[in-house]
């Protein structure tokens, strides 16, 4: 059975302290949740303190984006081994705002897929379409393209370390979230290009996690579909109240899945 995740991306939000404060929240809170995994994506000049609170707990630390190069005169820009000993197990790569604002590509996307497993991490890979392109029919085009060049060369052993999340970009952060039978169609849809890909063996172990405005009182429709693995909460995870209500529904759902 696949191990539903939660990850809360905190994006370009808190300064040390306060992330220090909202880990701190979470940990008391959900240091028992053990039927799915809890993941803190804090901005990267948090990732060594939060890190120390999470410590000893089944919180995990992921980061929010990555250089696919190892090192080198790329200034600003942080590696998959740097992430990788400051405690991260995974990484988000391609969420739209870095594919929007920063210019990311399907191409760059796969560099950083391919660069992040070479050095142990677990890419959490994005995939979603804008409206226009919901609104034209164009999603599973663009969900397919996202998908494949994503993941071009990614080998069978390779994608079992990654986690692929479905997010239209219309409901990031715009209050406006996919039903849950919008967001089945599209992760059901996923899990069919995985297995021919792939195998259907292997696409039944892959997590696909839902984005966009994922908030308290719509987790747990969304976890309840058949291949809704959980979720990636950017807004709501920036509330210790917010997140926990959502983790704790979600694991209450997952019991009974
Ligand atoms: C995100 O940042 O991935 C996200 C889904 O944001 P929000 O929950 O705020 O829509």
């Amino acid at each position: 059975m696949r191990k539903p995740i939660i990850a809360g991306n905190w994006k370009m939000n808190k300064t040390v302290e306060e992330s220090i404060a909202l880990s701190n929240g979470i940990k008391r809170n959900l240091f028992n949740i053990n039927n799915l995994e809890v993941v803190l994506c804090p901005p990267v000049t948090s990732l060594s303190d939060v890190k120390d609170v999470v410590l000893d707990t089944n919180i995990i630390l992921g980061a929010q984006n990555m250089h696919w190069e190892k090192e080198g005169a790329f200034t600003g820009e942080v590696s998959a081994k740097m992430l990788k000993t400051l405690g991260c197990k995974y990484v988000i790569i391609g969420h739209s705002e870095r594919r929007t604002y920063f210019g990311e590509t399907n191409e760059t996307v796969n560099k950083k897929v391919k660069s992040a497993i070479t050095e142990g991490l677990f890419p959490i890979m994005c995939v979603g379409e804008k409206l226009e392109e919901r609104e034209s029919g164009k999603t599973f085009d663009v969900v397919s393209l996202h998908v494949e060049k994503g993941l071009l060369n990614v080998d069978k052993k390779e994608i079992l370390n990654i986690v692929i999340a479905y997010e239209p970009v219309w409901a990031i952060g715009t209050g406006k979230n996919a039903t849950a039978e919008q967001a089945e169609e599209v992760h059901k849809f996923i899990r069919n290009l995985l297995a021919k890909k792939y195998d259907r063996e292997i696409s039944e172990s892959i997590r696909i996690q839902y984005g966009g405005s994922v908030k308290p009182d719509s987790i747990e429709s969304l976890i309840k579909e058949k291949d809704i693995d959980g979720a990636l909460v950017g807004g709501a995870s920036l509330k210790e109240e917010s997140f926990v209500d959502i983790v704790k529904k979600a694991s209450r759902v997952v019991k009974e899945k």
